[in-house]
């Protein structure tokens, strides 16, 4: 069993390496944002509590996001877990560790898709022009106010993980800046290679 955590800042390109992974190696994406998403579009009142939240592009609460992961990993079966924006907080991070040992399992291996900033910003202002486009749904916090704020979560929250987790022995990097068969194939290689 394979449990990895994909770790970079927004438009990085971790949900769409996710959804490879989820292809090639029979692995379960765990995607915190894509739970809220959801628990807000069903309009559940934690949806509700975490919209204004997320739109403005802020990180919700530890104890929700914490709560979501631990209810998947009680009651779905998987080859492996990919945690795809999670944790995002040293308290994330922790808490991750403790309920993957009450499983009797670890984390195998982190991966930092590094992207640069300008990069990133493009990216995630592109990503909501195409879904704008092709008539499709528009995330609430893909525009330039909330990318800037999502990426100064990252910088202020979660960035600290990096080191966290090179300590722990289970970090490593991949250039994000890459073209989508690159980075998959560079993630392949990490994940052989362990
Ligand atoms: P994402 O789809 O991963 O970019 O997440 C979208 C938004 O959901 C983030 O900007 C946060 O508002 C919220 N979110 C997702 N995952 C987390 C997390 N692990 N901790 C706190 N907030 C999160």
């Amino acid at each position: 069993m394979t449990n990895i955590i994909l770790l970079g800042p927004p438009g990085a390109g971790k949900g769409t390496q996710a959804g490879h992974l989820v292809e090639a190696r029979n692995m379960v994406q765990l995607s915190t944002g894509d739970m809220l998403r959801e628990a807000k579009d069903s309009g559940t009142e934690m949806g509700n509590l975490v919209a204004g939240v997320m739109a403005r592009g802020e990180l919700v609460t530890d104890e929700i996001v914490i709560g979501l992961i631990r209810e998947k990993l009680e009651t779905v079966k998987a080859d492996g877990f990919i945690f795809d924006g999670f944790p995002r907080t040293l308290a994330q991070a922790d808490a991750l560790g403790d309920l993957l040992a009450e499983k009797g399992e670890t984390l195998d291996c982190v991966i930092e898709l590094e992207v640069d900033d300008g990069t990133l910003v493009k990216r995630v202002v592109n990503r909501a022009e195409e879904a704008r486009a092709a008539g499709k749904p528009v995330r609430a916090d893909d525009n330039e106010d909330s990318v800037r704020i999502r990426l100064m979560e990252y910088y202020k929250k979660t960035c600290p993980l990096v080191g966290y987790y090179y300590a722990k022995g289970v970090l490593s990097k991949v250039d994000g800046l890459n073209d989508i068969a690159a980075v998959q194939s560079d993630i392949a290689a990490v994940l052989d290679a362990d």
